[in-house]
Parts: structure tokens; C-alpha cells; sequence
């Protein structure tokens, strides 16, 4: 009988490669033996030292990916977001206190008004939101005394735009009193009819919002990240100026459970010494450090104490780092060698950048990934920040580089040790990304194609992959250019590409 198929990652990677870096798209994985369904395919993986995940995936902490309400929809369907720090830092500490206090079903940041705010008010709020069961509080703010609320059918009569709210809205309402359980809320909510139910503290203060039709979408998460006092998980990041100290401090104190150090060149002084003061000051805040590509670095951030290493130079959709300073690895073969000596010492390695496809997702893993931090493919989701916008008849959304100049001039230029710098070197590039609709759907997609990979390969689980990888049993090719033609869609006259989301 003949030897087995394909070649172990270490004939390619480690003897075969010679000198060439391989990317994704360079290799393919030989099917093994099918023996379980893909429902029973398990994603579990340590995305630090401590934190396991359900499914693989991290969302970038880029001011076009991560926001809170794309780090809740990570975490609700297993992954985790990365808040990004391209803003102020009360701003980031609030986007980290959104994801820490979210409650399924719940509304923590309702749009409230006060009774001098007008009936036009109430207008403009309906004509962009699609709403109008707005709460009214004594100073028009969630977090202040619950006067009223007002409903659409409030306002079925009322032609003066100019008329207060406090002469329209209703002063009989129906609350929840703090604490209240979703399943408690829904049963206000259906004996009230109402559309809303306002959840208020002993005071009378308004601390939350439920929505009926909320309530209908609602749906359970089994796959939840959470820490154990059952609230989603939350990253931030930061950078390795002094000022990064404070921001720091305002993220623990807002309960962020993992710290991402953002450089493009992680293995820098600057860096070793943030990474030695949060493991001194928040020893329960768990880091992750990067970017590195190559074993020599991740050593040196594993000896400072990193839990995690985030791998990718130059490989992003955006960016221009090769181009631009010669420097950075072919991905596949970054994440081979760093994930291959990570591994040694508990660390775990998030693929960054680069990823176009399920299938790229799959390869990280295969290559040694503990999970896949994406950009682009996230930027067109309902969660990420930014609004929609057509360009010939296209729904997008925009996505910027960090180190593009447009991102820059906003502050992000700490990642490319440009701050402070006369001239400003740009590493990426401003477009746009293509309407994917909402992760309600995108995520649970991404993680049964992530299945279907493993299915195909023949393991169960990311950490039999893993054992696979190293005892050489999972192979590979590598495919000619031609052989990557052939592996895409070819030879049709017109092709219409769906997702095959249902
Ligand atoms: P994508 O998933 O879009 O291929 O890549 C996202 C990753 O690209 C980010 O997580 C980050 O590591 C990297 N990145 C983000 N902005 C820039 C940039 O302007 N220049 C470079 N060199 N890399 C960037």
C-alpha cells in the first residue's frame, strides 16, 4: 500500500518550502474519513491562557468593525469582539460597559426625551429609526426619572408638530421593576399589550427598555461567551504610549476581561513594557500581544508574558505595509511557525488578517490558529459602526485601513509608531465593503461552513485538528496556480454568488 496522500504541514512549512512563505490560497486540505454528522462538529478553542470560545472568530478592533454592538453579536454567537481605540476614552470604556451589561432582549441605551421635547422630535426620531415608543424622562436621558412614555398611537391625531410631549404622552404606564428576568418581562409585556415596557430601578429611574418586536426575534444563544457572572465577554484595545496607561485603567474599571496591544509591529520595547504593567496591575485581565510573524517574536512577547499572540504583517484587505516598508510574511506560513512554538507554552495564536473566504478561515485553523481575527469580512454587517450607502446600485458600507490617513488624522497612528510624526506614512486604504446583512444570520453561517471544513477533513474537534497537525496525519498540497483557478468558480458564462444563508 502507499504512503498516505498530500504532505504534513511540517514537509511543507518546516523542510519542503525552502524559501517560499505560503498563504492560503497557496494550499488545500485532503479530505479524510467522514465518521460524525456536521451538527456534532464542535469549535471549541482557547482564544487566551484563559478564555475558551465556542466558535473561533474575533472581530478586528478597527473604527469600521468593532463597536459594542458588533462585540455583543460576537460574543452572543460564541467569538468575541475587540473594541477598537480610535476614540476618546470614556468613549471606549462606554462601548466596553454596553457589552459587559447587556442583557439579552434588554435595551440598555434607549433614544429617551423629556416633556419640553416636541412632537416634531418624536418625528425625526421615528423617521430615522423606524420607531416610536419613546420613554420620557425627566431630563430627557436613559438613567433619569420615567415621567411618560409615548406611542405611536399617541400621536395618530396630532397635526401641531410644535405641541410638547408632555401634553401628548401617556403618564399611566406599565414598568418592570428592576430585577427582572426576560421571561418575567415577556409575561408584562403580553398581559399589557403595549408595545414597550420600560424597566425602572426603586427610584423611578429608567435602567432599561423592552420591545415587543424584540421579543419576537429574541432567541436563545447557546453558544454565549460568557464570564461567570454570566456577562458577555469583552476585548478592547489599546496602544503602547504612557497615555494607554489611563485608558487602561478606565477599561478595567468598565470590566473588559482581555486587553489587545494594537501594533503592527508587536515585538518593539514599548510593547514588552505595556505587557509587563497589565499582568503587574490586572493580573486577571488576560493580554494578547502582536503583531508578530516570525518564531524569534512571539518568543520575546511570550517571555514578557503575553496570553495570546496576534499573528498577520501586511496581509490585511486594506493594507499596504508590504508595499509600503518591504516588511511582513506570507500568512499561512506566519501562523504555522509562530502557533508552532506558541503551542509549547500554552499560547494561543489569532490568524489576523487576510481572510476572504470560510475556506481561509478553515486553513488558519488547520495551520495551527487558535482563532481568526477578521476586518472586512465583518465591515458590511448590520453590527458594524457606519451607515449603508449605495454606489451604482450597490448596498455598502465603508472600511478604512487603521493606518490609512483618513483613520490617522483621527488618532490611530500609535499603531504605526507615527504619532508625533511630521510626516505620516500611510500602511492602508479607505473603500467600502458589500451589504452582508445582519450577523444574526452571517455568524451562524460562518461557524457551519467552519463545520463543514472539519467534516470534510475528518475531526470532530479544533483540538483533534490540532493533534492532527502536529503528528502529521492532516495534509496538504500545495496548488499550482492553475490548480487554484480550477478550485474557484470558472467556465460559466454568469455566475450569481449567495452566501447560501437561509
Ligand atoms: P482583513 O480581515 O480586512 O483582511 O484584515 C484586518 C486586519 O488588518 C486588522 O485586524 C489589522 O491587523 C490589519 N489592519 C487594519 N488596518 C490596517 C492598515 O491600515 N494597515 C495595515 N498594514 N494593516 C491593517
Amino acid at each position: 500500500m502507499s504512503g498516505p496522500d498530500g504532505f504534513s504541514a511540517q514537509e511543507i512549512f518546516d523542510s519542503g518550502a525552502g524559501c517560499t512563505g505560503f498563504t492560503y490560497d497557496d494550499l488545500i486540505l485532503m479530505p479524510g474519513h467522514v465518521d460524525l454528522p456536521v451538527d456534532s462538529v464542535s469549535l471549541e478553542t482557547n482564544c487566551t491562557r484563559n478564555i475558551r470560545l465556542k466558535t473561533p472568530l474575533v472581530s478586528s478592533p478597527m473604527d469600521t468593525v468593532t463597536e459594542s454592538n458588533m462585540a455583543i453579536h460576537m460574543a452572543l454567537h460564541g467569538g468575541l469582539g475587540v473594541i477598537h481605540y480610535n476614540m476618546p476614552v470614556e468613549e471606549q470604556a462606554y462601548h466596553v460597559r454596553q457589552v459587559k451589561r447587556y442583557k439579552n432582549g434588554f435595551i440598555m441605551d434607549p433614544i429617551c426625551l423629556s416633556p419640553d421635547h416636541t412632537v416634531a422630535d418624536i418625528m425625526a426620531i421615528k423617521a430615522k429609526h423606524g420607531y416610536s415608543g419613546i420613554p420620557i424622562t425627566k431630563d430627557g436621558k436613559m438613567g433619569g426619572q420615567l415621567l411618560g412614555i409615548v406611542a405611536g398611537r399617541d400621536l395618530d391625531f396630532v397635526t401641531d408638530m410644535n405641541l410638547k410631549l408632555t401634553e401628548v404622552m401617556s403618564t399611566k404606564v406599565i414598568t418592570a421593576k428592576e430585577p427582572v428576568t426576560l421571561e418575567e418581562a415577556n409575561s408584562i409585556l403580553a398581559k399589557s399589550k403595549k408595545g414597550k415596557l420600560p424597566v425602572v430601578n426603586d427610584k423611578g429611574d429608567l435602567v432599561a427598555l423592552i420591545s415587543r418586536t424584540d421579543l419576537i426575534k429574541n432567541r436563545d444563544f447557546p453558544l454565549a461567551t460568557k464570564d461567570a457572572n454570566k456577562q458577555l465577554v469583552c476585548g478592547a484595545a489599546i496602544g503602547t504610549r504612557p497615555d494607554d496607561k489611563v485608558r487602561l485603567d478606565a477599561l478595567a474599571e468598565a470590566g473588559v476581561d482581555v486587553i489587545i496591544i494594537d501594533s503592527s509591529q508587536g515585538d518593539s520595547m514599548y510593547q514588552h513594557e505595556m505587557v509587563k504593567h497589565i499582568k503587574a496591575k490586572y493580573p486577571h485581565i488576560d493580554v494578547v500581544g502582536g503583531n508578530v510573524v516570525t518564531a524569534r517574536q512571539a518568543m520575546n512577547l511570550i517571555k514578557s508574558g503575553v496570553d495570546g499572540l496576534r499573528v498577520g504583517m501586511g496581509v490585511g484587505s486594506i493594507c499596504t505595509t508590504q508595499e509600503v516598508c518591504a516588511v511582513g510574511r506570507a500568512q499561512a506560513s506566519a501562523v504555522y511557525k509562530t502557533s508552532k512554538l506558541a503551542r509549547k507554552f500554552g499560547v494561543p495564536v489569532w490568524a489576523d488578517g487576510g481572510v476572504a473566504s470560510t475556506g481561509h478561515i478553515v486553513k488558519a485553523l488547520s495551520v495551527g490558529a487558535g482563532v481568526v481575527m477578521m476586518g472586512s469580512m465583518l465591515a458590511g454587517t448590520e453590527e458594524a459602526p457606519g451607515e449603508y450607502f449605495f454606489q451604482e446600485g450597490v448596498r455598502l458600507k465603508r472600511y478604512r485601513g487603521m493606518g490609512s490617513i483618513e483613520a490617522m488624522s483621527k488618532g490611530s497612528d500609535k499603531r504605526y509608531f507615527a504619532s508625533g510624526s511630521k510626516v505620516k506614512v500611510a500602511q492602508g486604504v479607505s473603500g467600502a465593503v458589500v451589504d452582508k446583512g445582519s450577523l444574526r444570520l452571517y455568524m451562524p453561517y460562518l461557524i457551519q461552513s467552519i463545520r463543514h471544513g472539519l467534516q470534510d477533513v475528518g475531526v470532530g474537534t479544533l483540538d483533534a485538528m490540532r493533534v492532527a497537525l502536529q503528528d502529521g496525519s492532516l495534509r496538504f498540497e500545495i496548488r499550482s496556480p492553475a490548480a487554484q483557478r480550477e478550485g474557484g468558480v470558472h467556465s460559466v458564462h454568469s455566475v450569481e454568488k449567495r452566501a447560501g444563508m437561509v
